[in-house]
């Protein structure tokens, strides 16, 4: 009888093992559902949405050499996939575990109605596999990280299925054109189209350029001018390839930089650990502030609102802030540093709710990822369930000259086009051009911000 292999976040035929074990059992029908109603406010954002395209494109590809598709469906995954398996006579759905609530949701229903197999592989660990002396899942992420590095490396990845077989008849599905992922008017995607392959075989590729690097990793990663991480963040999200598959590539590749590359891909089985724990994280704080005395909403006021579209256009006047917010709109990616230095600008220096913050990222980020974008979001904010972060306010010109932005800042804020170098960081009037003042002085915020943050503590 067929089986049925339920694709998510999951798009790869190697180290695949829903795939691996369904291709095992019987004739494969791989089925895509997209759901735009069960995650609500986190349905895939604009730029998710041209990714996910052109993933389900290529794995359509790639399945077309052994004479296979992909079965696309549109609407409540359990009920599409419960169809699905009554119409066609599956014995069986697979599918790779997932930790968002509404999937979370989906594999309880589907489970009453169909033999549903869940498997592991798209963390280096499952959430709940490491667990406190007290048996409890950590909260903090340095401890987490401990007892994750005791159990490594991973399992070894899988092969990808050698022959997949086809079924005697496909069940109805729809036209990926018909699901019009794609941005039409105004068609905004070609800087990320330049930026970015997709796909199962680019995913490799670029592991494989990285491997040449990694061993820099250490001090390139905090440098936004040059090409100093992997860049394998939308992949990993998309699952066009697994973190085992990574460690595996390069663990052996001794020293710092794979050392401290490591540490960030248990960021992110970190983060899914959090959601695992707290399902609501990315809209719900932790920590129980005043958050009404901390926040300027940007509802209440249209002033505030103006601020949040400057913040989001790259129009604040601080360089580094603008040049990260633009590689954002323009590339679908932003460098972790200034990651940093713009989430924090947004929370500190303008007092507005992350939650804005985390909107915006998820609508315009290729890697826009529930778990990461809510655990790095809270994370800034000092909201979350690690260390409180909030009196640490980062200071961008000094971030912005430590970490020698000056290349990157040319790249994407040309108004600037005329400053010099050492003037970049903070452009004086005669250098500025068309090139907006500071919203607010660095002083000024850094005392309103603490301001908010005693009062909010009540
Ligand atoms: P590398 O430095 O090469 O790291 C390798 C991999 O480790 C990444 O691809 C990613 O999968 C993982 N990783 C690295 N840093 C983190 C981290 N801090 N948290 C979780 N995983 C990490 N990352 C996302 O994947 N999706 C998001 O939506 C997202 N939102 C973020 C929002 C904010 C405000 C901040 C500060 C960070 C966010 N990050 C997010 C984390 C991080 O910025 C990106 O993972 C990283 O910049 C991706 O580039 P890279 O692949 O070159 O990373």
């Amino acid at each position: 009888a067929p089986q049925i292999v339920w694709l998510r976040r999951d798009l790869r035929l190697a180290d695949q093992p829903a795939f691996h074990a369904a291709a095992q059992e019987g004739p494969v029908i791989a089925v895509y559902v997209l759901d735009d109603e069960a995650p609500g406010e986190h349905a895939i954002g604009g730029a998710g949405r041209w990714w996910l395209h052109h993933s389900l494109e290529s794995l359509a590809r790639d399945l077309g050499k052994h004479g296979s598709r992909i079965v696309l469906r549109k609407g409540d995954a359990a009920t599409e996939l419960a169809n699905i398996a009554r119409e066609s006579g599956a014995a069986r759905v697979h599918a790779i575990r997932h930790y968002e609530p509404w999937w979370r949701d989906a594999e309880d229903a589907l489970a009453k109605t169909v033999d549903l197999a869940l498997y592991d592989g798209n963390f280096l660990l499952p959430p709940g596999a490491v667990t406190t002396a007290s048996g409890e899942p950590y909260k903090i992420y340095t401890p987490f990280a401990k007892a994750v590095l005791d159990e490594m490396p991973p399992r070894e990845p899988l092969p990808a299925p050698s022959t997949i077989h086809r079924p005697d008849s496909w069940p109805q599905g729809d036209a990926l054109d018909d699901w019009k992922l794609l941005p039409v008017r105004p068609d905004w995607s070609g800087g990320i189209a330049d930026f970015w392959d997709v796909g199962e075989a680019a995913a490799r590729r670029r592991l494989e350029e990285w491997s040449d690097r990694v061993a820099d990793y250490e001090t390139s990663r905090n440098l936004p001018s040059v090409v100093g991480s992997s860049r394998l963040s939308p992949h990993l999200h998309w699952g066009e390839i697994s973190p085992a598959q990574v460690w595996h590539r390069l663990h052996g590749r001794r020293g710092q930089g794979w050392a401290t590359f490591a540490k960030e891909l248990i960021w992110r089985d970190y983060a899914q650990n959090v959601i695992a724990q707290f399902p609501g994280y990315p809209r719900e704080s932790y920590r129980k502030y005043d958050e009404r005395k901390l926040w300027r909403h940007p509802a209440a006021g249209r002033l505030i609102a103006r601020d949040l579209r400057r913040w989001q256009r790259g129009l604040t006047g601080y360089p580094i802030v603008d040049a990260g917010m633009r590689q954002l709109w323009q590339t679908g990616w932003m460098h972790n540093r200034v990651r940093m230095i713009a989430a924090s600008f947004l929370v500190k220096h303008l007092l507005i709710d992350w939650r804005e913050g985390e909107r915006w990222f998820w609508d315009c980020l290729v890697d826009a990822d529930y778990a990461n974008n809510g655990v790095n979001w809270q994370w800034v904010s000092g909201t979350g369930v690690d260390s409180n972060m909030f009196p640490r306010i980062m200071a961008p010109l000094r971030q912005s000259e430590k970490f020698d932005a000056a290349g990157y800042i040319r790249a994407f804020v040309p108004e600037l086009a005329g400053c010099r170098d050492a003037a970049i960081h903070d452009p004086p009037d005669e250098e500025r051009g068309a090139y907006p003042t500071k919203m607010i002085g660095h002083k000024e915020a850094r005392e309103r911000a603490l301001e908010a943050y005693r009062n909010s503590k009540g």
